[in-house]
């Protein structure tokens, strides 16, 4: 999408970028030199503006400090072989980011700020974006609330930013992951659909609980009875059992809409590969897994694309996953996906933004 909208831009005097190591990326820990900006006041998006990375300025009483309204998004862009930039599916971040929006009383953006806004923050730090095999720029919209006002009632005013980050060669090793039967993630009528900050803050106490005990990650289930499988740490979750892959379904409000599991959905389906959106239950899962029937699992994400679970905890017990030959699904996936994203295979889906 090309269009005219006019963003002025304020160049950074200090650009980190002769000093920052490519070789040597740290998830997150390393910001291109300039952000997007727009401010929500009066009903519109305005003073939208492109201007070096920095401190904000906020005050104590700004409510979203207070009541947690601040939502984000997560995606990637990837170096083809001529230098050309690809964003693997912005629409679907754009679209998801407004469904969050709306769970959280937050205005929507309209597609052509979300995406002007982040093409042309892109092509002015074009030269952050990492060209090594398997690097990208790991790409950050984000929205949150600026009244200085300490009630608790939806926000008049926001901000809305888009920065981004170089991030190396992200190989997920595989993943021991425990099946969690006390905390909650998200329950009906809840928020878990949203890509909301208070998600994130409530998951770290059990994730942290499920780390000291030596697994990388939990295996989310449902709020109710904790007798399904959810998510897996922030990611969607497959199995694939006696040959069908599956997944749990994204309609009862309690599972983010995945847009690497969306990918992976539709390869399966063109590959005319069985796959399912249905509730795995954990009794299931454990039948599976000791009757030998459980051929893979796999977390599904931005940050890994495929990572491969090796162990599964179940109610006090460890179950050690087969290693999986290289024309396993997982395998076969990752292969195209990332094709796709760095341009060496078809984009049949028209899932590519290039510039
Ligand atoms: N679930 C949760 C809770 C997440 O935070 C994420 C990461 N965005 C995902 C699933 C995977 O979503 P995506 O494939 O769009 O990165």
């Amino acid at each position: 999408m090309k269009t005219s909208l006019a963003i002025p831009v304020t160049k950074t005097q200090s650009s980190k970028l002769a000093e920052t190591d490519f070789s040597n990326l740290v998830f997150g820990r390393t910001i291109s030199d300039h952000m997007f900006v727009a401010d929500y006041k009066n009903g519109e998006w305005t003073d939208l503006r492109i201007e070096p990375y920095g401190p904000l300025q906020l005050n104590p009483s700004n409510a979203a400090l207070h009541y947690g309204q601040s939502i984000f998004e997560g995606l990637k862009a990837y170096k083809n072989e001529d230098g050309e930039v690809l964003i693997f599916r912005p629409d679907a971040n754009w679209r998801r980011m407004n469904e969050s929006a709306e769970r959280m009383c937050m205005p929507s953006i309209p597609e052509e700020i979300f995406m002007e806004g982040m093409r042309q923050l892109i092509e002015l730090d074009r030269a952050w974006v990492p060209s090594a095999k398997g690097s990208s720029l790991y790409i950050r919209p984000y929205m949150f609330a600026t009244d200085d006002y300490i009630g608790v009632k939806p926000s008049d005013t926001y901000k809305f930013i888009i920065f981004t980050c170089p991030v190396g060669n992200y190989y997920s090793k595989p993943v021991s992951v425990k099946v969690e039967t006390k905390f909650t993630r998200a329950t009906e009528g809840g928020t878990g659909a949203a890509k909301t900050a208070g998600n994130y803050a409530a998951s770290l106490y059990p994730a942290l609980q499920a780390q000291k005990a030596g697994y990388d990650q939990l295996l989310w289930t449902d709020g109710k009875t904790h007798s399904n499988i959810e998510e897996s740490g922030t990611m969607n979750v497959m199995f694939k059992i006696n040959g069908t892959l599956i997944t749990a379904p994204t309609n009862t409000g309690t599972i983010l809409k995945g847009i690497t599991r969306d990918s992976v959905i539709q390869l399966a389906k063109d590959w005319n590969e069985p796959i399912e959106e249905r509730f795995l239950s954990v009794q299931e899962l454990k039948e599976a897994l000791e009757s030998g029937t459980l051929e893979e699992a796999f977390g599904t994400g931005t940050a890994a694309t495929i990572a491969h679970i090796q162990r599964i905890h179940i109610n006090g017990k460890d179950y050690e996953l087969p290693e999986k030959s290289g024309d396993a699904f997982s395998h076969r996936v990752l292969a195209e996906l990332d094709g796709i994203k760095y341009g060496s295979k078809e984009d049949s889906h028209n899932w590519i933004m290039k510039f």
